[in-house]
């Protein structure tokens, strides 16, 4: 793989619901997170999810309800032949510790870059908020910010065009 895209979780992956996601049955997938990161991987790109999860710190919910939720997340992929490349998550939250993760900071992206040994140059970002793409831009990723809940298959085409 010599080719990366990051997606933000809420409001990119599964429909942002104005709160945290504490179960399985508050995580709704959005029909069209599942194609556009399809067309993604047909061409090549490795995908790697970075996600904020305060909800953690604050005892909202555990790391063993969040993996269930990215159970469900993963297996949605895998139904339309998507295998997910890494989900990185940051469950700290400002209030409680302090981290080096957690977005605008760059550390979950910069993982992933090394873990697959992918320039930051033959990389992209998906976000919906101000903090994704900070944290993309400070490393030289380039990032599109979208619309919570939004169809992004427009900068899919544009990864591609890029590409
Ligand atoms: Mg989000
Ligand atoms: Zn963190």
């Amino acid at each position: 793989m010599n080719k990366l895209v990051l997606l933000d979780r809420d409001g990119v992956i599964n429909k942002e619901i104005g709160d945290y996601v504490t179960n399985v049955s508050d995580f709704e997938l959005l029909p069209h997170a599942l194609y556009n990161t399809k067309k993604l991987k047909d061409a090549g790109f490795g995908i790697v999810v970075v996600t904020n999860q305060g909800g953690i710190a604050k005892g909202k919910y555990s790391h063993t309800e969040l993996d269930a939720i990215h159970n469900k997340m993963i297996t949605a992929f895998e139904q339309v032949g998507v295998q997910l490349d890494e989900v990185y998550y940051c469950p700290h939250h400002p209030e409680k510790t302090h981290c080096l993760c957690r977005k605008p900071d760059s550390i979950m992206l910069e993982k992933a870059l090394a873990r697959f040994g992918v320039s930051a140059a033959n990389t992209f970002l998906i976000g919906d908020a101000d903090r994704d793409i900070e944290a993309a831009t400070k490393i030289g990723i380039k990032a599109f910010k979208i619309t919570t809940n939004e169809n992004w298959e427009k900068y899919v085409d544009e990864i591609l065009a890029a590409r």
